[in-house]
């Protein structure tokens, strides 16, 4: 389900105004919210819907699907109806495909106005469609394909360009007093990215998607992203969050989930907090980690459980866990909402901690 709003940001968030994509509140204090994106033909609808469904699985809210043939605008229709989440179409060069994704009930359109110029002189039309179906726009500027004029006025995608290209197409939906509108100014080097957000953040009070763009590899990407979003977040920026990476979606999800459980945005879910080990570790830490990790995935509850290596931190870290585990000679001591429960030997930590989570786990049903 939609994660509760978060009682204590680390800054107030940022007043933007809200829209609404499909059923989802981006803005006005709405919880942020994670996106990601589909790697199917969209044409395919049948694997095109079972992607999503993953992706809904694995908790994210809003998809957004390629649209760059016109057996994709056909196939849109379907898969916004049939999609247990809103569907954002992304469009590029082809105008038509707009006024498409549009009529087909897609819950926003994305448009990149560094690569859709012929799209200026139906602003107009696609203004009176987009308000006529409440279709919010999102301007996704992006620095791999940032508008010629401004590439050469600027030499470069800098902040600066970035911010002046989205602002700039803002501008002509506004001109037909168009103002459902997200934005989005993607760079891959996340101090690039940081920048054009607050400049952006200054200059307008639209819902604002955060995304560090071809941010690489699953490691690679997964810091970038953790890095820029954790930053802007932290200064209240951000609205809803895509984490790209050159890996399966569903990654991508788990990544942009765990950014915002980081940052307090969401509630936490299940939490293994464990020590990086160490010459003093009596057990090995990697090992009861890993298995702990293992044997409690899929367990969707705000749970803290500590795997400590000794007796230095470890009792004070299982204490204050919901459960946790304090090693030392070849036994480990279980904690249970700060009491110690048991003491079992090393051979039986794993399945003890599982056990009793699973015990907490019913508890709070
Ligand atoms: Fe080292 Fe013990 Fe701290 Fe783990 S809890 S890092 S083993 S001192």
């Amino acid at each position: 389900g939609v994660p509760e709003v978060p009682a204590r940001p680390l800054a107030p968030r940022r007043q933007s105004r809200q829209i609404q994509v499909g059923p989802v509140a981006v803005g006005g204090g709405a919880p942020v919210s994670v996106q990601s994106m589909t790697t199917t033909r969209t044409s395919d609808v049948g694997a095109t819907l079972q992607q999503i469904a993953e992706l809904t699985a694995s908790g994210c809210q809003i998809v957004r699907v390629a649209c760059p043939t016109q057996d994709d605008a056909d196939a849109l229709a379907v898969i916004a109806r049939k999609s247990q989440i809103p569907v954002i179409a992304d469009i590029h060069f082809q105008p038509k495909y707009v006024f498409a994704a549009i009529e087909a009930g897609c819950a926003a359109v994305r448009v990149n106005p560094g690569n859709i110029k012929k799209f200026d002189d139906q602003v107009k039309e696609i203004a009176q469609a987009a308000k006529d179906h409440g279709t919010p726009i999102r301007i996704g500027v992006n620095a791999g394909s940032l508008d010629k004029r401004l590439l050469r006025k600027y030499g470069k995608a800098t902040p600066e360009a970035l911010v002046e290209s989205a602002l700039w197409e803002a501008s002509l939906f506004e001109e037909h007093d168009f103002r459902d509108i997200k934005i989005s100014v993607k760079h891959n080097d996340p101090v690039v990215m940081i920048e054009a957000y607050r400049r952006l953040a200054e200059q307008c009070d639209y819902p604002l998607h955060l995304g560090v763009t071809e941010a690489g590899p699953a490691f690679q990407g997964t810091i970038k992203s953790a890095v820029a979003f954790g930053a802007l977040l932290a200064e209240g920026i951000g609205d809803t969050i895509r984490v790209s990476l050159s890996a399966p979606p569903v990654e991508e999800v788990k990544v942009g989930i765990q950014i915002l459980e980081s940052l307090n945005l969401r509630r936490r879910g299940l939490e293994i907090v464990s020590c990086p080990s160490c010459g003093r570790a009596q057990v090995d830490v990697y090992r009861l980690a890993d298995e702990v990790t293992a044997g409690l995935d899929g367990l969707d509850v705000p749970l803290r459980v500590a795997v400590m290596g000794c007796v230095v931190n470890g009792p004070g870290e299982a204490r204050e866990a919901d459960l946790g585990v304090a090693s030392g000679n070849g036994k480990g001591q279980i904690f249970v909402k700060g009491e110690v429960v048991r003491t079992v030997p090393e051979s039986k930590i794993v399945e003890t901690l599982i056990e009793e989570a699973q015990r907490l786990a019913e508890q709070m049903k």
